[in-house]
């Protein structure tokens, strides 16, 4: 039977990952199917889909068998009541190196103090040793396929890291929290805070005006996250007080952010335009791929987002 493959993953997508797709398709043996951008809802059995297409309702797709997102976030879709099929979010091995060297690059830039360095270029000789990795204290939000990874790739660099998720978790090299509590242990302890987390009702503004004071006195946030999961307000009267150092903000509540909005000027906010990492079409088609021979023989599908959980 062919297998009916709808790529509704906006259409300028659409030249990056058709040959990659057909290539991963090959490779893992479905040989049988139909991939195009538009065909008939009821003949579609899998949906290749990213969550600013403008595909919203899905009700028409009655035989759909999953849809299958090209990103690691689903908050712009995962609450869609016209979706009923099985959600697959992205987990990729080419977005998930991207996240690490953009991590890890901005961790490096606050641990060295490389800001302090490019302002003195005018003849400011200022011999200020940075200390080493093994003294400086970096916490993780959320330790999932990107953050985990963010984690162990700054603890292989010596840095002392503590994470936190929604359940407890053992990572080697990392001391992990879990819970309010465990959230307020890593706080405490951070002077580099890197955001990992889903947007989801429970981590909205997880990182509000009580969460940031828990922070020590010029620390630093790397938030490649979400925008929503920091209080915009609270983090600007935070930097202003001179509580926190710097934020290096990658998203925004609202992208692109506003040419008004304050984090364009402000002395402490690097603006970010969501480029820490993407979702690259070659290992990514190998992971579509691969779920579209789990649906056809009737295996698990890899990354089925929780609907309950939000992520
Ligand atoms: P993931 O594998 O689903 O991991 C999410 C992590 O967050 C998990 O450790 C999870 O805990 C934790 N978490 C979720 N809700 C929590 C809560 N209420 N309290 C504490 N921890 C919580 O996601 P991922 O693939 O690592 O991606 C993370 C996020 O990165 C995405 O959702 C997206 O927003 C963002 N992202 C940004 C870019 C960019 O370019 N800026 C690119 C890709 C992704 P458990 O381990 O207990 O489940």
């Amino acid at each position: 039977m062919t297998v009916n493959i709808l790529f509704a993953a906006t259409e300028s997508r659409w030249p990056q990952y058709e040959a990659p797709l057909r290539d991963a398709l090959k490779a893992a043996g479905v040989t049988d199917y139909r991939l195009a951008t538009e065909m008939p809802p009821e003949e579609v059995d899998y949906i290749v889909y990213a969550p600013n297409s403008p595909l919203r309702d899905f009700r028409p797709y009655v035989n759909t068998k999953a849809v299958l997102n090209i990103w690691a976030g689903v908050e712009g879709i995962v609450g869609n009541e016209t979706l009923t099929q099985p959600l697959c979010r992205m987990v990729d091995a080419g977005l998930k190196e991207g996240m690490v060297e953009w991590v890890t690059g901005q961790v490096l830039r606050h641990h060295l103090g490389l800001d302090r360095v490019l302002a003195r270029q005018a003849g400011d000789w200022c011999p200020e040793v940075p200390p080493l990795a093994r003294d400086r204290r970096v916490g993780v939000l959320g330790l999932g396929e990107l953050g985990a990874a963010c984690a162990e790739a700054l603890a292989r660099l010596n840095f002392r890291v503590a994470g936190w998720s929604r359940r407890p978790k053992d990572l080697p090299g990392i001391v992990t929290q879990h819970g309010d509590d465990g959230l307020r242990a890593v706080l405490a302890e951070t002077e580099i805070l890197v955001l990992l987390l889903p947007l989801t009702a429970e981590t909205e503004n997880v990182l509000d005006a009580d969460a940031l004071a828990r922070l020590p006195g010029g620390a630093v946030i790397v938030n490649p996250g979400r925008g929503a999961l920091i209080d915009d307000a609270a983090l600007l009267a935070a930097l202003e007080s001179g509580h926190l150092g710097h934020a290096t903000l990658d998203v925004f509540r609202e992208e692109p952010l506003p040419a008004d909005h304050p984090f364009w000027r402000h002395p402490k906010v690097t603006v970010s335009p969501h480029v820490a990492s993407e979702t690259r079409p070659s290992t990514a088609a190998e992971v579509l791929a691969e779920n579209i021979r789990r649906g056809e023989a009737g295996e698990p599908f890899l990354h089925e987002v929780d609907r309950g959980a939000g992520y």
